[in-house]
């Protein structure tokens, strides 16, 4: 049943699909969300698995899904958390690095002995980048010091492997406050300024779309062997038989069972999702999505152009 209480039918794959962005944007809510659902449910009996939720994995449809069913949660969701974030978007970052919990939590007093900067994987590989930097940033309270960070592309070479924390002396959280910054960037719009900052609408898609469709952030078909031509020739070879190989390691690709890119029941799912909700994380997709959608209208594209181009850049 749809949203409209009556019987959906279910859509061929293939014709979802093969719709072009501009037909699937003439499909109401329920229809496209119910259509979705029913085919990545759909199970292939004899293997015992879900094939579409693999071929419905970084498509147009799944995309345009995700914009409806997130912005129709979000809208939804809890009203005091809203306004909380409304007020932080047009607060001064300052206020943010008071009031965000983890901002907050994360600021201890830095003496700037370096030691986060010495154990930093990615200060040794970009030249422009510095934890000690951030946290000082941060620590000086200097409004435009921070939009500029918050603009700047260096906001995002951080990989969030969390080699800073346990060395820290004075258990500063800098992972945490890097990441608690880009929320900020993301919230404000200052991320539009840089071609990293630009791309976390494409991640949002990426890591988000597997995220809310999967209950993974990474799943196994992320990593082609196209777009690592840097693993080298036999990687094709493994890629092709992944999932024959995760099956004989006791994994269960796309199907119910253990570890992951196994596909999670209904309540799971749900469950992860409602987790999503409340933590704030559907305010900052649909928030994403608005930055997106009026940075597309601004370039004269369409929100699927602007993904292409923003996935592509740089
Ligand atoms: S979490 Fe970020 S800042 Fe900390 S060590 Fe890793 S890359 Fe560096
Ligand atoms: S390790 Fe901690 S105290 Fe030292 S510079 Fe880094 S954040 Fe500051």
């Amino acid at each position: 049943m749809n949203g409209n209480g009556s019987v959906t039918q279910i859509v061929p794959l293939a014709a979802l699909l093969s719709k072009k962005p501009e037909e699937l944007e003439t499909m109401d809510n329920d229809e496209l969300v119910a259509a979705y659902q029913s085919l990545r449910d759909q199970e292939d009996g004899a293997r015992g698995s879900y094939p579409n939720i693999g071929r419905l994995y970084g498509t147009t449809l799944e995309r345009e899904k995700d914009r409806r069913e997130i912005r129709a949660q979000a809208e939804s969701s809890d009203a005091e958390m809203h306004a909380w974030y409304d007020r932080a978007r047009n607060e001064p970052c300052t206020w943010w690095l008071k009031n965000h919990l983890v901002a907050k939590h994360a600021l201890e007093t830095c003496i700037a002995c370096g030691v986060c900067t010495s154990q930093c994987p990615a200060a040794h590989y970009f030249a422009e980048y510095n934890p000690r930097t951030i946290v000082d940033a941060a620590l000086s309270q200097d409004e435009e010091r921070l939009v500029e960070l918050l603009k700047s592309d260096v906001l995002w070479y951080c990989g969030q492997c969390g080699s800073c924390i346990p060395m820290c002396p004075r258990e500063n959280n800098l992972m945490g406050l890097v990441s608690s910054l880009r929320f900020l960037a993301q919230l404000k719009g200052y991320h539009l300024s840089s071609v990293r900052g630009r791309q976390q609408y494409a991640m949002r898609h990426l890591c988000g779309g597997n995220l809310w469709n999967r209950g993974f952030s990474l799943y196994f078909r992320n990593v082609t062997a196209e777009g690592h031509p840097d693993f080298g020739p036999r990687y094709a070879r493994y890629q092709s038989e992944a999932e024959g190989q995760m099956i004989r390691l006791g994994a269960s690709p796309d199907r119910p069972g253990n570890f992951g890119g196994r596909k999670l029941s209904p309540q799971t799912l749900a469950e992860f999702r409602s987790c999503l909700v409340s933590g704030g994380t559907l305010v900052l997709w649909n928030q994403l999505e608005n930055h997106a959608s009026e940075d597309a209208k601004k370039s004269g594209v369409s929100i699927e152009e602007y993904h292409n181009r923003v996935h592509r850049e740089g």
